[in-house]
C-alpha cells in the first residue's frame, strides 16, 4: 500500500491490511430502509466480512468510541493533529480504541460488523475535512496506486 501526504503534514493509510472494494459510494443513493426514497451517503460503504480489522487512516486523537443503536452502531471517530480532518467509522463488530486514547496510523480502530442501522456487514467510512463530508472515493483509490 503507498502513503500519500494530502495535506498539511497529515499522512493518509488505507483503512484495511488488504484490497477491500467500496461497495456503495458517497452522495445520492437509493435509501436501502426506505424504498422509493433518496439519501445522500455522507461516506462509502466497505466490504463485508465481519470481523476485518479496520486502521487508522490518520494518526490521532480518538474523539468518539461508542454505541449508537439507531444509526453508526458501534463507531470510532480519529481526529488529526492539525484538526483539519477527521475519520469516522461505523458499524463496527466492536470498537478496538477508547475515547481519548492517541493512535498512531495503522493501529486496528475495530472489527468490521452490522451494529446500528446497517443491513449487512460492511465499513461505513466517513473522511471530514474542516467539519464537512467529502467523498473517501479519490483518496482511497490514490492509496491504493490507482
Ligand atoms: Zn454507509
Amino acid at each position: 500500500m503507498n502513503e500519500t501526504l494530502i495535506s498539511g503534514g497529515t499522512f493518509f493509510g488505507y483503512p484495511f491490511m488488504t484490497f477491500v472494494p467500496i461497495v456503495s459510494g458517497f452522495g445520492p443513493r437509493a435509501d436501502p430502509f426506505h424504498p422509493g426514497q433518496i439519501e445522500n451517503h455522507n461516506g462509502v460503504d466497505m466490504g463485508g466480512v465481519p470481523g476485518t480489522p479496520a486502521l487508522a487512516m490518520i494518526s490521532g486523537k480518538c474523539s468518539a468510541s461508542a454505541f449508537d443503536p439507531d444509526l453508526n452502531g458501534n463507531y470510532v471517530r480519529i481526529d488529526s493533529d492539525d484538526g483539519i480532518w477527521q475519520i469516522g467509522y461505523a458499524h463496527f463488530e466492536r470498537c478496538n480504541v477508547a475515547f481519548g486514547e492517541y493512535v498512531n496510523k495503522g493501529h486496528i480502530v475495530g472489527f468490521v460488523g452490522s451494529t446500528g442501522h446497517s443491513t449487512a456487514p460492511h465499513l461505513h467510512l466517513t473522511i471530514r475535512k474542516n467539519g464537512q463530508a467529502i467523498d473517501p472515493a479519490p483518496i482511497l483509490n490514490a492509496l491504493k496506486g490507482l
